[in-house]
């Protein structure tokens, strides 16, 4: 083989055809794969992206928000890049840039000229600070750095720096997520409570949720019902608004004034349980009004209870409009259930989406035969294997949790499914196997506009039974013998 020079490369280890084929062969065997799932010092592809980036996600979620990744460049490109390439917009946010010396002799000076530039040049009305490994490693007093960097005058003693310990060797982008949406309420809502105070309104929290056709979904129901409401880190127009030649560098995001207030609120609903369980615990504590968690409201099932429980805490009743879509989902799901009802797939994704794939398949008649799931809890375990007993298409799916998508190739070439739920990461396992990757979740980078369709409410219900079924009967429509395949019944 020669190289660029012309020169001849002469491979160290010569690997045959024949043992490259049989390699090939052999990894999609059982015997390989009993050794793939008995690995344990390594992940391969892993079906999760680090805390900071959920802590990122959620500081955009916030009106005039600069988010701060106080840590290495390299890791601030990499939430940056991983948003900007899933929505196909920009994703601004600054970093205290940390390298060898900040490594030895702590970030502070790091953290304070990068606070006081971000101030001066960008203008934000709350800075958003949270920590990528290596800070974490150093140990890095975040509280004291910041109280030092007001005694300096770096930053006004009065402005919002609500910051998050996110070490990404634990954790998830799910569990940076949470600890941002804390600690900015935290910092927002402290001394804002007064007694006999009520806003009136719903405080609506979504999760890690990075789909903004979710969010206005869930604007376009509560205007249904005529809920007032905030929206707690309402990304929406952050990552989706209009291109109308005008940069904006903190489009939409909660107002914050509005988040402030929220600790008045007549009630406080989360779809996202798994995305906050420590930011609900709080708010059950702090927040006044009722407080309500619901699984993400995906499927049937799930929507009926999320409409029910806005009906209990407004006191409004469903409206006609909504019972109507209802009954269009059901009819949108019975005209296509013959094309999934006995078909078995494989999903994969963060807790509270994979709750709702599983509810959604089980409703059509699909079993979702494997559920694999990186750093999935006991609880999610039994939430998951309750939803498959009470279902006799749940029958023969079997849950993985702490699994990679290496493992989820090894599970597709030996025990094949008709279809595969999840984000762009898991193409090459479907690819390998030769079965249709449905693409849901994040991040999507090889499919376009995804993420403005809801995968929520009976909207999300169509959307996502249309996606599935069309895409299996074209599969089955170019390769069929039958020229006039569904033209005549
Ligand atoms: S895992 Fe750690 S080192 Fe890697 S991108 Fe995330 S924060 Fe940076």
């Amino acid at each position: 083989m020669a190289n660029n020079l012309g020169l001849t490369v002469k491979p160290i280890t010569g690997i045959s055809p024949e043992e490259e084929a049989r390699i090939a062969a052999w990894i999609d065997s059982p015997e390989y794969r009993e050794k793939n799932f008995a690995r344990q010092a390594l992940v391969v592809n892993p079906v999760h992206a680090c805390q900071p980036l959920g802590a990122e996600l959620c500081a955009h979620g916030f009106e005039g928000t600069l988010p701060f990744v106080h840590g290495s460049q390299g890791c601030a490109s990499y939430y940056r890049s991983t948003l900007n390439r899933h929505f196909r917009e920009p994703a601004a946010a600054v970093c205290s840039a940390m390298t060898e010396d900040g490594a030895v002799f702590g970030g502070q000076a790091n953290l304070h000229e990068g606070l006081e530039n971000a101030y001066a040049l960008y203008k934000p009305k709350m800075i958003s600070i949270f920590t990528s490994c290596m800070p974490e490693i150093i140990g890095d007093d975040l509280t004291a750095f910041l109280k030092n960097a007001r005694a300096k005058g770096v930053i006004p003693q009065d402005f919002p720096l609500p910051f998050a310990n996110t070490p990404s060797f634990n954790g998830t982008h799910v569990t940076g997520y949470d600890a941002m949406l804390l600690a900015i309420l935290q910092t927002l809502t402290a001394g804002k409570r007064v007694e006999d105070r009520c806003t009136g309104k719903l405080n609506f929290i979504a999760g890690f949720d990075t789909n903004t056709g979710n969010y206005r979904e869930y604007k376009r129901i509560f205007e249904a019902f005529r809920i007032p409401y905030t929206f707690l880190a309402d990304i929406s127009e952050s990552f989706d608004s209009p291109l109308d030649g005008t940069y904006r560098p903190y489009p939409g995001g909660t107002p914050l004034d509005e988040a402030a207030d929220a600790v008045n609120g007549k009630a406080t609903l989360t779809v996202g349980p798994h995305a906050t369980q420590k930011t609900f615990a709080w708010v059950k504590d702090s927040f006044a009004g009722k407080h309500a968690s619901l699984p993400m409201p995906m499927g049937v099932a799930r929507t009926d209870a999320f409409m029910l429980k806005l009906a209990e805490l407004s006191g409004h009743p469903v409206p006609e409009s909504i019972k109507a879509e209802r009954g269009r989902a059901v009819d949108a799901m019975t005209d296509a259930h013959q094309y999934m009802h006995g078909k078995k797939f494989a999903v994969y994704g963060d807790p509270d989406l994979l709750l709702g794939y599983v509810s959604l398949l089980l409703e059509m008649g699909a079993t979702p035969h494997h559920i694999l799931v990186s750093k999935g809890s006991k609880k999610l375990e039994k939430e998951l294997q309750a939803l498959l007993d009470a279902s006799p298409y749940g029958k023969g799916a079997k849950i993985y949790l702490n699994k990679d998508l290496w493992h989820l190739r090894s599970l597709l070439v030996t025990d094949r499914v008709d279809g595969v739920l999840g984000d762009t990461h898991g193409k090459f396992a479907a690819r390998d196997a030769r079965v249709p990757l449905f693409r849901f979740g994040f991040p999507i980078f090889d499919r376009v506009n995804r993420h403005r369709f809801p995968i929520v409410g009976y909207a999300g219900v169509v959307h996502m039974v249309t996606e599935i079924c069309n895409k299996l009967i074209e599969l089955r429509d170019d390769t069929d013998d039958d020229r006039h395949f569904e033209m005549m019944r």
